[in-house]
């Protein structure tokens, strides 16, 4: 049996070892419900895979500039024997015919209600395109079972300092509206802005410490 190593870092060391292990187009395909995972969610082209790679420090680990929306398969990565990343399928194309929607719709309000190892949702937006209905959609699933969901504000290098404070600031409020446990930062896969604090709610989620709040996360930048 694999040694699960005894440190437990709250920060993103051993994240570079994550390796595919399956893609799972129903939740029985899922490997078994124990340890813990963090869901990775956004529409596409948000740069859900560009967030994921700098987050985990492996360039190619999620595949960008897929072709949208043709992969509707949870993709899990595993970090050691007890820690998971899963990567949603993209969501918001049109081009998704509807019977796969609706199978998506179902599969994903079956994930975030009965998966005991879910312990945290990151919800990754364009700056400039933030909280679409899709997203307000999932943030509701998430809230609506109890899921702390903490949101990527990508793509942050696009804005200047005053634009990128006023949307954080309507983001936030908003978000207090839909639940409590929502929280949301500005970032940058090109940069690098927000990526200690994003890796420091994902690892305290991961690793089963603290709460699901990180306060140094959600300050302006
Ligand atoms: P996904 O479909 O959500 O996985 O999005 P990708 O990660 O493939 O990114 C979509 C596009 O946005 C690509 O052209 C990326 O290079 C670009 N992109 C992603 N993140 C950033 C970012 O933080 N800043 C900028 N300027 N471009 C980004």
């Amino acid at each position: 049996m694999k040694q699960v190593p005894q440190r437990r870092t709250s920060g993103a060391a051993g994240w570079r070892d994550a390796a595919f292990l399956v893609a799972a187009h129903e939740l029985h395909q899922l490997p078994p419900d124990q340890g813990r995972e963090v869901v990775f969610a956004g529409r596409s082209n948000a740069g859900k895979s560009s967030a994921l790679n700098k987050i985990v420090g492996k360039h190619g680990l999620a595949r960008t500039s897929k072709t949208p929306g043709r992969t509707q398969q949870l993709v899990v990565f595993s970090i050691d024997a007890t820690r998971r990343l899963v990567d949603l399928p993209g969501y918001g194309y049109a081009q998704v015919p509807i019977a796969l929607r609706e199978h998506w719709g179902e599969v994903l309000s079956e994930y975030f209600a009965t998966r005991q190892s879910l312990a945290g949702a990151v919800v990754i937006m364009d700056v400039r395109h933030p909280l679409r209905e899709y997203d307000r959609a999932l943030l509701e699933l998430a809230a609506a079972n109890g899921r702390p969901c903490h949101v990527l504000l990508t793509k942050a290098d696009k804005l200047g300092s005053g634009a990128l404070a006023t949307t954080l600031r309507a983001v936030k409020r908003d978000l207090a509206q839909i639940g409590p446990e929502l929280t949301v930062q500005a970032f940058s896969a090109v940069t690098g802005d927000g990526l200690d604090p994003a890796r420091r709610v994902i690892a305290r989620w991961l690793d089963g410490v603290g709460a699901a709040r990180d306060p140094d996360a959600v300050r302006d930048p």
